[in-house]
């Protein structure tokens, strides 16, 4: 499965470290197909395409290297054309600069770059998903994405 969208990268190319899709332990079975960009705190977070937000948290204040933060990334989900979504997670505290029902255009600034939730070190969580259900949480599939 490819997409459909043109996606950019979705932090400033002069400050990305690297793209890394394998190295996270959480990168398995639904996620298999997610991107984190290594990028250090506070690195603007850049919606990668045209698109509505559908989801925005960023009232966590807490993450750290164990699966127990995992429901504690503040994240932000753009719904795009097609029936695909975009998903960015570990962003900082009250970092969001939109709300859901927004337009957004790619390369908006949205938020900024965290280390809420499940996260080793920062870096940006990237995730192009299709719903397969209703609940954000566990009726997803995510699908392949190049740049
Ligand atoms: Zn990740």
């Amino acid at each position: 499965m490819s997409t459909y969208n043109k996606y950019i990268i979705p932090v400033p190319q002069g400050i990305l470290q690297r793209i890394d899709r394998t190295s996270s332990p959480a990168h398995t079975g639904k996620l298999r197909n997610a991107v984190d960009f290594i990028v250090p705190q506070n690195t603007p977070v850049l919606a990668s395409a045209d698109g509505i937000v559908t989801f925005v948290k960023d009232d966590s204040n807490v993450g750290g290297p164990a699966p127990s933060y995992w429901h504690s990334s503040n994240f932000i989900s753009i719904m795009h054309s097609y029936g695909e979504y975009t998903r960015y997670d570990h962003l900082a505290y009250r970092s969001s600069k939109v709300s859901v029902g927004q337009q957004v255009r790619a390369g908006q600034e949205i938020a900024r770059v965290g280390m809420t939730g499940y996260t080793y070190t920062p870096h940006l969580h990237f995730q192009v998903f299709v719903f397969t259900g209703y609940n954000i949480w566990s009726d997803f599939d995510t699908i392949e994405v190049k740049f």
